[in-house]
């Protein structure tokens, strides 16, 4: 019950079970053309490049960044939690200028705050986290968006924690590149990294196209500046999903299985029921902390509905809580980075975690190892609240 990694859809365990077949096999293209188009309905696009990048959520991340940020260019990284961080750390890593727009733990940032930097320094790319899970906050990308539209900036968002859990309308939000992984709501293992990009970032980024030696020239070569890494390089991925299947590194057959499994999961479920059990299972959650007496972290009225915050109260030892609700009940919660660290817990309702049963079980739970702590939480009252949520 943290906030990713989760349990495995047990139709997705089986899935990584197939035998593998080459990427060049024309039953395993198949699959890779498949997953293209699963993942189009998952992202809620018409993107003819929507993918899955072989590496955890990062690799999609790093990607995306790399393949569009060249030394020199400007961008604004919107930090407003952990995750946003790392995208001013990779970034910086382009040698590209990363302007900051702050936001606060817990809380949303200000869009007029992103237009002021965005008129300011005109960047290349903005880049934002959609939720994240470190503060349990999801930020509002449709106003950046229009923001980017209007100013004639790339917009990136890493929407790894939300995607197959909240609503990612990469179209509606006019978002250029999104990427996310599998083992938060979209209920898999991490090591794929699902990826969609917009015609306007593909063109900048085939600009940037450089040919192997060696291999058959895929047409022109882009005359922009190479992208500095072989393995991230989204022109080469992109050649290598397009049919003309140019040689890039040797798909993860098994983890393609799994991203096409999870893909399927999803929209036979169908997005709109599956964000509402989200929703459903994060409100049952909140309201049975409260009952318990503990405190909800974070700007309620923009909490990710997927994951949810509980601060630790006085008295109670914060290691041993989530210690022994893995050793006495087998239930894996989550601790908490940087300036939170030691003092929520973080408790997600993902993928097939997001049910009535887990969110009873992890509420009584916590109710007994609270108690046990010296912590007088009333007797039933989680479960109790979390039930009349479910109705
Ligand atoms: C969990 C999470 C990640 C994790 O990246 P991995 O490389 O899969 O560990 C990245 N971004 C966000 C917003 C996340 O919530």
């Amino acid at each position: 019950m943290g906030p990713g990694p989760i349990n495995v859809h047990p139709r997705v365990l089986r899935a990584m079970s197939v035998q593998l077949l080459g990427q060049f096999d024309p039953e395993f293209t198949g699959y890779m053309n498949e997953v293209m188009a699963l993942y189009r309905g998952v992202f809620q696009t018409t993107n003819q490049w929507t993918f899955v990048v072989d590496g955890t959520s990062r690799a999609g991340i790093e990607a995306a960044l790399v393949s569009t940020l060249q030394p020199g260019d400007d961008v604004v990284v919107v930090n407003a939690g952990r995750f946003g961080l790392l995208l001013a750390e990779i970034a910086e890593r382009c040698d590209a200028k990363v302007t900051f727009v702050e936001g606060e733990w817990g809380q949303v940032v200000d869009p007029q705050a992103v237009e002021d930097a965005v008129a300011r320094v005109k960047p290349r790319l903005v880049a934002c986290v959609h939720g994240d899970t470190s503060t349990t906050i999801a930020q509002p990308i449709e106003a950046i968006g229009e923001i980017c539209q209007r100013h004639g900036a790339l917009l990136y968002v890493d929407a790894t924690a939300t995607l197959g859990g909240m609503s990612v309308p990469v179209d509606a939000w006019k978002a250029d590149i999104v990427t996310a992984g599998l083992q938060k709501c979209m209920g898999g293992p991490s090591g794929s990294a699902p990826i969609t990009i917009s015609d306007k970032a593909a063109e900048h980024i085939f600009s940037r196209r450089h040919v192997e030696k060696g291999l058959a020239a895929p047409g022109t070569a882009g005359n922009g500046r190479r992208i500095a890494s072989n393995y991230f390089d989204l022109a080469m991925i992109m050649d290598y999903w397009s049919d003309k299947r140019l040689n890039h590194h040797t798909e993860a057959a098994s983890m393609l299985f799994a991203a096409r499994e999870c893909a399927r999961i999803v929209l036979e479920e169908g997005l709109e029921a599956r964000f509402a059990r989200h929703a459903l299972a994060g409100a049952a959650m909140t309201a049975g902390i409260e009952a318990l007496g503990l405190t909800v972290y974070g700007d309620q009225a923009h909490k990710m509905t997927n994951v949810t915050g509980v601060i630790a109260p006085a008295g109670v030892d914060y290691d041993r809580v989530k210690a022994r609700m893995r050793t006495e009940f087998e239930i894996e919660i989550g601790a908490a980075f940087g300036p939170l660290a030691g003092k929520i817990w973080r408790i997600g309702t993902m993928g097939v975690n997001a049910r009535k049963h887990a969110v009873l079980q992890t509420l009584a739970a916590l109710e007994a190892v609270l108690r046990w702590e010296g912590f007088a939480a009333p007797a039933g009252a989680g479960v109790d609240a979390a039930l009349g949520v479910f109705g």
